[in-house]
């Protein structure tokens, strides 16, 4: 089966197929099906993209996993590493000194950190809050609901988890309130830890950077905390010389499902900047 067959199967099965049609003669990113425009229901102005409400059957909710076993971290020496030293690192001490990190109070109650998982040369980088309690455990960023349906955004971009994405957080340790729940990352516990992220993206040198939710959208544009996350929607924002578009956090879509058709815009959005920037 060729590649664009698979793909018609998967989107058909997510409930995406009566809504996409194959346009001849479209533009690189648009060879998948285009679809009509739904600006008025997003606030976004696209051209050539329709939206369809169906959409937001597409990305379903499914079982929470297993936490499996994990090992604990061991919390190693405390690292002295300074901002510039961290600009100079490569992955394998990156790594090792992120996994040894105590630079903020999250380290005390974390199982491990969450350093990040995709492929190091990504042109797709995608960045969430923080660990929440799957990923805790797991030690791998997007686990549970939300990373299931993560993937079935990634699957409705033709993108896949490991190839040519990298997955992130702005903290790579999970933040937790007085009733051990999962809480937001603190302004300082994000400026402990932005230079990780940082240092990642220098590694990776993405050609598009998709902020999930808030607090990753805030944090990487270094907006006031009060600017609305709606505000942020269709437009293309730059983190230096990298695109950002800005969309929900998956959880926040398991729990308000009828925005996924915003967050397809926003994805829609997306593929139109990359097709532009990787053309260049
Ligand atoms: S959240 Fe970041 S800065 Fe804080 S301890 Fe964990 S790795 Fe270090």
């Amino acid at each position: 089966m060729s590649e664009q067959n698979r793909r018609a199967v998967f989107l058909d099965e997510m409930g995406l197929g009566p809504v996409w049609s194959q346009r001849t003669g479209a533009p690189q990113l648009l060879d998948e099906p285009v679809i009509a425009d739904d600006s008025a229901e997003s606030g976004v102005h696209m051209p050539n993209i329709r939206v369809d409400e169906s959409m937001s059957s597409a990305w379903t909710d499914s079982a929470v996993q297993t936490a499996a076993t994990a090992p604990q971290a061991a919390l190693a020496t405390t690292s002295a590493t300074s901002v510039t030293e961290v600009t100079q690192m490569d992955w394998a001490q990156l790594k090792s000194v992120v996994a040894a990190c105590t630079k903020c109070d999250l380290c005390k109650s974390r199982t491990q950190t969450v350093f990040g998982v995709g492929d190091p040369k990504a042109r797709w980088l995608f960045v969430g809050e923080g660990p929440g309690r799957n990923e805790d455990f797991q030690g791998e960023p997007f686990v549970g609901p939300a990373g299931k349906l993560l993937d079935n955004m990634f699957a409705a971009m033709a993108l896949k988890r490991g190839d040519n994405t990298y997955i992130a957080n702005i903290v790579k340790c999970r933040p937790t309130d007085a009733a051990k729940g999962d809480r937001p990352p603190a302004a300082e516990e994000m400026d402990a830890c932005l230079p990780y992220l940082e240092r990642q993206i220098a590694l990776i040198k993405p050609t598009i950077i998709i902020a999930l939710g808030k607090t990753a959208a805030l944090a990487l544009l270094k907006l006031d905390p009060a600017t609305p996350v709606s505000s942020l929607r269709g437009t293309v924002h730059r983190h230096a010389d990298v695109p950002v578009i800005v969309t929900y956090h998956p959880a926040y879509l398991l729990r308000k499902p009828k925005d996924k058709s915003k967050a397809w815009a926003d994805l829609c959005l997306a593929m139109q900047s990359y097709a532009g920037s990787a053309s260049k």
